[in-house]
């Protein structure tokens, strides 16, 4: 199911242009427009859905491919050695601005906690 109105929906559709990282059978992966690290890149379900908090059980194929993609993007990346981080936000406190479920995968330099 695809939303009209959403940007990544029109990404994934390749309606709208964006720098593709991979792909699997169920997500793809964009390089973000606003990078906050060397490496940041979206991993995100083909499948509209809001947010990681509208996941149901159903879903459980769908979050081990995304996992994968994760997996394989980081050690693509030379990201494994040194590490990295996934966030994914979650409504207004969260700082979502897209409502369709992505995973921020970061690294390639030391990152900071607590988050702002
Ligand atoms: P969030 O604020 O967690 O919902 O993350 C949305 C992310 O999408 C932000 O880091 C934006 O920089 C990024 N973004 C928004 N539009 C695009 C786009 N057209 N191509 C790539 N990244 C985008
Ligand atoms: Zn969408």
């Amino acid at each position: 199911m695809t939303n009209i109105s959403c940007i990544f929906c029109s990404i994934i559709a390749h309606n709208l242009p964006a720098r593709f990282a991979g792909e699997n059978e169920e997500c793809v992966a964009i390089w973000d427009l606003n990078p906050q690290a060397p490496i940041h890149i979206l991993v995100i379900p083909k499948e509209h859905i809001r947010s990681l908090h509208e996941v149901e059980s159903s879903h459980a194929g769908l979050l081990q491919s995304l996992i994968s993609l994760i997996q394989k993007l980081a050690t693509e990346h030379h990201l494994d050695g040194d590490g990295y981080r996934i966030v994914s936000n979650i409504g207004k406190h969260g700082g979502q601005t897209v409502d369709h479920l992505h995973i921020h995968l970061l690294g390639g330099r030391q990152l900071n906690w607590p988050p702002g």
